[in-house]
């Protein structure tokens, strides 16, 4: 929103998201109050809106497949499927996840750091929270993003066979026990590949070539820990067009690795302490028990905390999260102002 404060404005349909729960594999959960709230927007209304934009600052806009494309000169042919033929200078991959463009042009045919992310659009429900639940034996987790009219329930994790229908029965569990089974009455299933950053960091995605680069999915910039890539498509393509205009296309691959991507190599070099047990739990536990650490996370989930500072911030609060967690504690151990009976129960008449 930063980068594009066109998204603030409320002509723009959007959910504002207020709290975030977590759930821990164990059942704990950490309600965590929003530091400024989580703006959530129906894929349509963004990508019509960037369109229009594109198409107000210049852009000519066709509602074509490209095909194929070949080498002509220093340049290139492209093809559409109604067959016609066109010449461009430079090329620019911005085709997602399943595009011929990466194939094509950085010889890539499967991408490390693949990723299956699946869900159903929720009919009749919102509400002014995320839910993220993560599972014991998942390297993934389950959201609930609230939209204008319904909701967006998802589930990532590996891909492999049948990976898609066992996310989604997962999925299903999880939604009956949160909003009951009613819930499954109107829903759209939806889902598709997701292509993150590289788990080998030393072998970062091959972003531009002479005469071409890839943005977005293309160049598989997925956030290997959240699996969150809008912020990444926007940015590469933003750096892309600031290189281009400044004659200096070859600059884009390290204008990107200088700046998120760095953020992305370590993310993708601690995706296995992220998903481990140890670490969501004491995670979950010390969010829900210390203000600060949920200020922490907080931030995290609007984008303003760095990964490459986050142990550096979460050490220099370490003895207030301890001692947040002692007192919290305490109040479950020692007899407090007693409730009489205690919730739950009720005094049978006579
Ligand atoms: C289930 C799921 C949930 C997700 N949730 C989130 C989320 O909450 N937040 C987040 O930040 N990210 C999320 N992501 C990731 C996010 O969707 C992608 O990272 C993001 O859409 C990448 O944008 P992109 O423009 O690079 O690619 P895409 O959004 O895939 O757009 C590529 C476009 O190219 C077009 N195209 C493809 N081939 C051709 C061709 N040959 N000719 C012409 N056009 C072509 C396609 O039709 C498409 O319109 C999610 C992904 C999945 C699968």
């Amino acid at each position: 929103v930063d980068r594009c404060p066109f998204l603030a404005d409320p002509g723009v349909p959007q959910r504002r998201a207020h709290r975030a729960r977590i759930l821990s594999p164990s059942g704990r959960e950490a309600v965590i109050d929003l530091r400024e709230p989580l703006r959530v927007f129906r894929r349509s209304d963004l990508n019509s809106l960037l369109q229009k934009r594109a198409g107000r600052a210049g852009a000519e806009i066709r509602f074509e497949r490209i095909t194929g494309f070949v080498r002509e000169g220093p340049g290139w042919r492209l093809r559409d499927a109604s067959g016609r033929e066109e010449r461009a200078d430079f090329l620019v991959g911005a085709d997602g996840g399943a595009g011929i463009s990466r194939r094509r042009l950085a010889g890539d045919v499967a991408l490390p750091g693949r990723s299956v992310g699946v869900g159903y659009f929720v009919q009749g429900y919102t509400s002014d929270e995320i839910v993220l639940r993560f599972l014991p034996d998942l390297d993934g987790y389950i959201w609930i993003f609230p939209r204008p009219d319904h909701l967006a329930a998802g589930i990532c994790g590996p891909p492999g066979t049948g990976a898609g229908n066992l996310l989604i029965r997962r999925l299903e569990e999880f939604l009956i026990d949160h909003l009951g089974v009613s819930s499954l009455r109107r829903v759209v299933r939806y889902g598709a590949n997701i292509p993150c950053y590289a788990q080998d960091s030393a072998a970062p995605p091959a972003l531009a070539g002479n005469g071409w680069a890839l943005v977005g999915d293309a160049a598989g910039l997925v956030d290997p820990l959240t699996r969150e890539g809008i912020h990444q498509a926007l940015e590469s393509a933003r750096l892309l067009a600031e290189c281009l205009c400044a004659g200096n296309a070859r600059g884009y691959a390290r204008a990107w690795k200088e700046g998120t991507g760095a953020e992305m190599a370590w993310a993708a070099s601690h995706k296995g302490l992220f998903f481990s047990l140890p670490f969501i739990e004491s995670f979950t536990l010390l969010s829900g028990a210390s203000a600060s650490v949920g200020h922490v996370v907080s931030d995290l989930i609007a984008g303003r905390q760095e990964y490459r500072t986050l142990r550096r911030r979460l050490t220099r609060l370490a003895p207030r999260a301890a001692g947040a967690l002692a007192v919290s504690a305490l109040r479950r151990v020692l007899p407090g102002r007693r409730r009489f009976p205690p919730a739950g129960f009720f005094p049978v008449a006579g």
